[in-house]
Order: structure tokens, then C-alpha cells, then sequence
């Protein structure tokens, strides 16, 4: 069975990105989650390194599953790390739309690769990363959201950046990450 690469922002990571994780971990033999890191276009809340930990953290009961950073095309990243395999999400039609045009491009761009997606679960259809931070920093319950270790993170950066729940994050705060998947130019915008 072929190598599998799961790309993402993952800032940070939550229970939709762990049920597409633990799905997609049973279907290949290894699963590389790809956390991207370039700070161009998209705000992000955590530093890279730390939403790689809090990944390693979440998938640390799936033996056959490695977290690591990449930057550049997805798809460059994938033949480096010899996957056949691009795993994504799907959650609604506007994420099948952007998904479609990605998986089309990446095709151009790799033909050897393929893009498989899962359907999320019911129960996650609503969640992203950014509904679990915009509920967080307002001071809302995110335990159905995302593991203890990353209400736990949530909670301290929001301290950090002097907005305790009831108060938004000012967006200068939050540094600039583009959305991983196909990372060209103009592939700039979010879903
Ligand atoms: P988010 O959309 O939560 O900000 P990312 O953009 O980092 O997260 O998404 C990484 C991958 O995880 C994408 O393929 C995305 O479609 C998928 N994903 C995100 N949230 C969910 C969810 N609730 N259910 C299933 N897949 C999801």
C-alpha cells in the first residue's frame, strides 16, 4: 500500500483533522501529516513548531503516522518524501470546489500522485480551525472541538496575546500563513 501525505495548516489541529487522520492512517501503510510553514497571506495562531507538536500530541495512538513541517509546492514535498498519496478533507461543497480545482492542478503539476478525500463525519461538517479559535478566544466551550493538550494551548496563547476569553485576538497579532494544499501564488485565499 502506498505512502499517504495529509497537508495542512493545522493551526491548530482538531477533532476533524484527527478523524480524517486516523481514517487515512488505516488505509495506507504510512501516513506523513504535513504542517505547512510559510508565513505568506494566512494569520496564523501558532508558531509552526508548536502546531506540530500538538499534532504529534493528538495522533500519538497511530503507530504508522509522523508529523513533520514543509514549505513549497505540496506536491514537490510529497515526491521528496516518496508519498503516491495526497489525502485531504471534504467537508462541503464550497471545500469540493477548492479541492477539486486542487486535486486538477496538482494533477498538471504531478500526475503520478494522486488525491484521495474523505468525507468528514457528521459530527465535524461544522468544524474548521477557524470556527475552534474564533469559539475559543470568545470564551466558549471547544471540549467537543479538539483534545485537552490544545484547549489547553488555546487558552495560553489567547493569555499571551493579552485576549482573555470574551475578547477577540487583534488580527495584527496573528501572523500571516497561506493555505497549504497546492501553495502557488494564486491559491492565496481560504475556503
Ligand atoms: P481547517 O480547515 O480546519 O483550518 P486546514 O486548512 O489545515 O484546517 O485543513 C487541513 C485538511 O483537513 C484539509 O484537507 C481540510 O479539508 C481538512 N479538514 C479540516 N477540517 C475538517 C473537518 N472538520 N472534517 C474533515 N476534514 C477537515
Amino acid at each position: 500500500m502506498p505512502i499517504a501525505l495529509y497537508p495542512g495548516t493545522f493551526d491548530p489541529v482538531h477533532y476533524g483533522h484527527i478523524d480524517i487522520a486516523t481514517r487515512a492512517s488505516a488505509l495506507f501503510d504510512r501516513l506523513i501529516i504535513a504542517i505547512y510553514d510559510s508565513p505568506v497571506n494566512k494569520r496564523v495562531l501558532f508558531p509552526t513548531e508548536e502546531r506540530v507538536a500538538l499534532m504529534e500530541k493528538a495522533v500519538c495512538h497511530l503507530p504508522n503516522v509522523e508529523v513533520v513541517s514543509y514549505n513549497g509546492l505540496t506536491v514537490h514535498f510529497a515526491r521528496q518524501v516518496g508519498a503516491h498519496v495526497i489525502v485531504r478533507g471534504l467537508r462541503t461543497l464550497a471545500d469540493f470546489e477548492f479541492e477539486f480545482q486542487l486535486a486538477m492542478t496538482n494533477q498538471k503539476l504531478a500526475p503520478e500522485i494522486d488525491m484521495v478525500t474523505l468525507v468528514t463525519r457528521s459530527e465535524y461538517a461544522y468544524l474548521s480551525a477557524s470556527i475552534l479559535k474564533e469559539v475559543a478566544g470568545l470564551g466558549g466551550d471547544i471540549s467537543e472541538m479538539t483534545p485537552p493538550h490544545v484547549q489547553e494551548a488555546l487558552r495560553r496563547r489567547f493569555a499571551e496575546l493579552g485576549s482573555p476569553p470574551g475578547r477577540q485576538v487583534p488580527k495584527a497579532r496573528l501572523r500571516d500563513q497561506r493555505k497549504p494544499g497546492l501553495e502557488l501564488p494564486h491559491t492565496s485565499g481560504g475556503r
